[in-house]
């Protein structure tokens, strides 16, 4: 996979999708378009923007594609835009999958928490299509080499996403289902920004872990207590702050988190509008 020139690639063919190289501009400040869409990434200085941009380039990904399953080495980072959304999901030798953490505009996927190519431990899923930016894995690691600032945001975005990942290991033990599934669409809202979710009970199911069956009687349940409405493909927040209310503790405590830690702006539906580590500590 390595590119002896380390910067011109084309689309592998692992990757259906066509990637387009963005071919840096050297005499000028790399253009904050060129960010836009990732909060992660529009939350970066000039300085850091350079580093980054000559490596960037823009792709598509679909629904169902799979940046990389465990074991592999993680070659790419992947940074969602606008609404695209990936999960990562831990799989079981029988095929189910649970989701651990589902990442959106605000974060990256492979290579965040560890070095570039090394194995990975779980599997990212693309669960919303929408256009991405990656970026080869070992240019990140010396981009966080060069710069402390570039590295401090994504130590701190780091800590945001294991945060995430532990709150959904005690969640998944101790609370009921109502309550995990409210988390789970406010947490998907918040990544989306719009109470419309293009979400299927089979892959609401998956997330949760459970038989489709019985997510039926969990969203029914929700229905009636006229906090969700149900349609195929997808289903509506009707009334987000008693969902807030309703869904447990977890949900509020994660935000918290990357409020504090991240500087996480949240406009007032819920969605999470810009990062900006410099405004946190509250
Ligand atoms: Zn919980």
């Amino acid at each position: 996979m390595a590119d002896p020139s380390g910067r011109l690639r084309t689309a592998s063919s692992w990757l259906p999708e066509t990637l387009t190289l963005i071919v840096p501009d050297e005499s000028q400040a790399p253009e904050a378009s060129l960010f836009a869409g990732n909060l992660l990434l529009e939350a970066l200085g000039v300085s850091d923007r350079a580093l980054l941009a000559p490596h960037l380039e823009r792709g598509h990904r679909t629904r169902g594609a799979v940046l990389f399953r465990a074991g592999e080495d993680v070659s790419y980072v992947t940074f969602p835009l606008h609404q695209t959304a990936v999960t990562l999901v831990s799989r079981m030798r029988d095929g189910r999958m649970v989701e651990t953490a589902t990442v959106g505009h605000e974060g990256a996927i492979g290579g965040v928490v560890s070095h570039g190519y090394l194995p990975a431990f779980s599997e990212a899923v693309v669960q919303v299509s929408g256009p991405v930016l990656r970026l080869d894995a070992e240019r990140l690691t010396q981009a966080k080499l060069a710069s402390p600032s570039l590295r401090d945001l994504f130590v701190r975005y780091a800590d945001c996403l294991l945060a995430q990942v532990l709150q959904s290991v005690a969640c998944n033990a101790v609370h009921p289902i109502e309550e995990r599934c409210l988390r789970w669409l406010l947490t998907f809202q918040d990544r989306l920004g719009t109470p419309v979710l293009p979400v299927t009970q089979e892959m609401l199911a998956e997330m949760l872990g459970v038989r489709r069956t019985y997510l039926t009687g969990v969203l029914g349940s929700l229905q009636r207590r006229g906090l969700i409405s149900v349609r195929r493909g997808q289903i509506t927040i009707l009334d987000r702050p008693k969902a807030e209310q309703s869904a447990c503790e977890c949900y509020g405590k994660v935000r918290h988190h990357f409020r504090t830690v991240l500087g996480a702006v949240y406009a007032e539906n819920g969605a999470i509008v810009a990062v900006d580590p410099t405004q946190g500590h509250d």
